[in-house]
């Protein structure tokens, strides 16, 4: 788009039209509701107030930062670094490129793990450990539904830890965060371990979509078969676990059968459990003796 044309008075409707055409050009899923995203974000209306400015004219501020997000966007840099936050499991979350934008299938981790708390209705204020936070998305999401649980956060990248510290503050919520590598450096025993851990092969990263290369490597691969990391919090996570805890993992669906059948040997029990597009991708584990 020339500059000319910039400076060109249209309406939100107009260029609304427009961004969805240049969207679908470049071959994104969902045109609409991403210029609809970007034209809620610049114009600062939420989606019934930008029906409602279909007719008002654009100022030419307005038309040039939605063009520079725009240029971004078909960069294919995500659209949630471009509005800089997401909203997931009932919480807002800054994103960075610090760390991975927390997906709409980990809710389906939030889910199991709010159901095992259910489960485990004696305790007063159940310890929670959210391992490799990220966003602190887990961590926030638990906290966020049950006040009274202890929750505690780790990550290996200070810059995730300092992003979830301030999500944590930002929805008023009160997480410990820690410093660690998977559990080493995480003092205590909890009633439940949950971790979305980096999980893809490494020889993903070759076939990876655009976008997700603007998440930090660290976050998504685990060595040749996406499970080294998974392996290593296992073992840890045996000798960390409280008398009828739960440890909970997101994990790519290639890889939950292996790990289970693994685990069974080392005297788990375990259960897998669908993601919303039905793909076994989340394991639910306890241990066999105590
Ligand atoms: N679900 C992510 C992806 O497919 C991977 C997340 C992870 O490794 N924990 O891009």
């Amino acid at each position: 788009m020339s500059r000319q044309h910039l400076n060109d008075a249209q309406s939100v409707q107009q260029l609304q039209a427009q961004l969805v055409h240049r969207l679908r050009a470049a071959g994104l899923d969902s045109p609409l509701p991403e210029a609809r995203a970007l034209l809620t974000h610049v114009l600062r209306l939420d989606w019934a107030g930008l029906v409602l400015a279909a007719e008002r004219s654009v100022t030419p501020a307005e038309a040039e930062q939605l063009e520079g997000l725009t240029l971004r966007r078909l960069a294919r840099e995500p659209l949630q670094h471009l509005l800089g936050r997401v909203e997931w499991g009932g919480v807002t979350l800054h994103v960075s490129p610090a760390t991975l934008i927390p997906r709409p299938e980990t809710e389906g981790l939030l889910a199991l793990a709010l159901k095992s708390l259910e489960g485990r209705a004696a305790l007063a204020a159940p310890a929670v450990l959210d391992v490799g936070t990220g966003t602190g998305a887990l961590a926030l999401g638990l906290k966020a539904a049950r006040p009274e649980a202890q929750v505690t956060a780790s990550d290996l990248s200070p810059e995730a830890l300092a992003l979830a510290g301030h999500n944590a503050a930002a929805n008023g919520l009160e997480v410990a965060f820690v410093l660690a590598d998977l559990l080493e450096g995480v003092a205590g025993s909890f009633d439940l371990i949950v971790s979305n851990p980096p999980y893809l092969p490494d020889a993903d990263r070759l076939e990876a979509q655009p976008e997700v290369k603007y998440d930090p490597d660290m976050a998504l691969y685990s060595g040749p078969d996406g499970l080294k990391l998974a392996r290593r919090l296992v073992v840890q996570a045996a000798g960390r676990l409280n008398v009828g805890g739960t440890l909970l993992l997101e994990l790519d669906p290639r890889n939950v059968g292996l790990l289970a059948a693994e685990m069974r040997l080392a005297n788990w029990t375990v259960q897998t459990h669908a993601d919303l597009s039905g793909r076994e991708r989340f394991l639910w584990a306890s241990r066999l003796e105590w």
